[in-house]
């Protein structure tokens, strides 16, 4: 439960940053955790509300900036809560990342390992290539769309998101222009009514297609070809679009049941040289510059031959597994979202590769019965959800012991757990952090494990 407050103001100085990127401000036997402050600033913070003893508050006056504060491209990124380092210079978002990565590794995994300096974009806007945005009312009941405040349901509109793909505002704006032409209300949670509640939008970043999916809480409308065609025609760009129809009162966005409605239902785009099919539901990493950096590095780590079988586990639509697949005897990919498997299939197809092989299964489970089974792997690639892996998963992969391991992590908390389990049996070779999420908080990570009795 949170406790709030009433305008409680305290003065103090920004000495750190949270593993959530918020500024950190000591008050007596008070910490107050703070949105858009950083390290040497010296502030005036209300307290909101508190939870489990530990305080939040907003920036009420800056009265000493720090050096590494820039302008934020985005005028809504302190009430968004997307973007933690919307307001903090890029060279130090890459600095606070390394040290993340590090200190979690010694917090949690009890690890002393070098960590390298985290790699960094180039030009680090507008690199998302998914988006999904729920659509509401504002306060004077026009249709909008955003991302909710922090801890509520209330909807902060947002106009022109500066990590976002460019072309999907222009998709927002005429979905909300057209829906009350075709008496489509927004869905409204607490009174259980309206249509449309959310719109996912994923754009290919070499292929130039963009899929737009419009999450309903009915079938079909009145009107539905007529609605499409005049998207299509506002937004030429569009090549597919699906509905995806969940009638249920919950907070999961997505629904079972999807009809495609124009196009293929899937969007193609390329990654390493190869073509990928990606569908509505399957994982896709959002940030297609950092992803190729991050599988390059993956697979050079790996130092794969041709007599290698490599298991690429949690593996999407089989994108690291089928990029090293020439480089390998045989790839096997295991994943338990059935669209992804289905993709990753299609994928092997279509770019004609015939060693790879991909199995619709929990990582967990496939690993007991290759246990069982003996099965030969040389080396896993493993790049499991935030939750990281299974202490099953991680034993059975250890009786197997595959001579390298590579894992490819988006939360370091999680990473630093298992590797501290893998460690009695391998060696932490090298970690690298890759910025794949420029702005926010968040980092990946590219750990190579190798087995310590393994000589070569
Ligand atoms: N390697 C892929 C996907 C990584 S995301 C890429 O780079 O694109 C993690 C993937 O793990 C998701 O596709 C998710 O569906 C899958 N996943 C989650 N839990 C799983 C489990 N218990 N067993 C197998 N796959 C799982």
């Amino acid at each position: 439960m949170n406790k709030k407050f009433n305008n409680e103001i305290i003065t103090g100085i920004c000495v750190d940053l949270s593993s959530e990127g918020k500024g950190v401000v000591k008050d007596k036997e008070k910490v107050i955790f703070v949105d858009g402050l950083f390290p040497g600033e010296e502030v005036e913070v209300e307290i909101m509300y508190s939870r489990a003893k530990v305080y939040f508050g907003r920036v009420k006056k800056l009265l000493k900036i720090s050096k590494d504060r820039i302008e934020p491209k985005c005028q809504v990124c302190t009430a968004c809560g997307g973007c933690q380092f919307q307001q903090l210079a890029y060279m130090q978002q890459l600095k606070y990342k390394t040290n993340k990565v590090k200190n979690d590794l010694e917090r949690i995994g009890h690890l002393s390992v070098c960590v390298s300096n985290c790699v960094g974009m180039d030009a680090p806007y507008n690199y998302r290539n998914k988006i999904q945005v729920p659509i509401g009312y504002d306060k004077a009941h026009h249709i909008v769309s955003g991302f909710y405040r922090e801890n509520s349901h209330e909807i902060i509109p947002i106009k022109g998101c500066a990590i976002e793909d460019i072309r999907s505002e222009n998709i927002l704006t005429n979905i909300k222009r057209l829906m009350p032409l075709y008496h489509l209300r927004p869905y409204e949670e607490d009174k259980g009514r309206g249509e449309v509640r959310h719109v996912l939008i994923r754009t290919s970043y070499y292929k130039k297609e963009v899929m737009v999916v419009l999450v309903l809480t009915v079938d079909t409308f009145p009107g539905q070809n007529n609605f499409i065609k005049e998207l299509i025609k506002a937004c030429p760009e569009i090549t597919t679009v699906v509905f995806n129809i969940n009638k249920r009162r919950t907070n999961v966005i997505l629904g079972e049941q999807e009809k495609i409605v124009y196009g293929s239902g899937f969007i193609l785009d390329k990654l390493c040289d190869l073509s990928f099919r990606i569908s509505s539901k399957s994982f896709y990493q959002i940030n297609p510059i950092q992803c190729e950096k991050l599988y390059k590095i993956a697979i050079e780590n790996a130092k794969l031959n041709k007599e290698d079988t490599i298991l690429d586990a949690y593996c999407g639509i089989g994108t690291i597994g089928l990029v090293a697949s020439k480089e390998v005897n045989k790839v096997i990919g295991v994943e338990i979202n059935k669209d992804a498997i289905k993709d990753a299939i299609n994928n092997a197809r279509a770019n004609n590769i015939t060693n790879a092989q991909f199995i619709c299964d929990d990582a967990n489970h496939f690993m007991q019965l290759a246990k069982l089974d003996k099965t030969k792997i040389d080396v896993v690639f493993l790049d499991p959800p935030r939750s990281g892996s299974d202490e099953n998963f991680l034993n059975a992969m250890m009786e197997l012991a595959p001579k390298k391991i590579i894992y490819i992590s988006c939360n370091p908390a999680t990473l630093a757990r298992d590797l501290n389990h893998l460690n009695p049996k391998y060696e932490i070779a090298s970690v690298q952090p890759v910025d794949m999420f420029p702005f926010t908080a968040h980092v990946e990570t590219v750990a190579l494990l190798v087995l310590k009795d393994f000589k070569k």
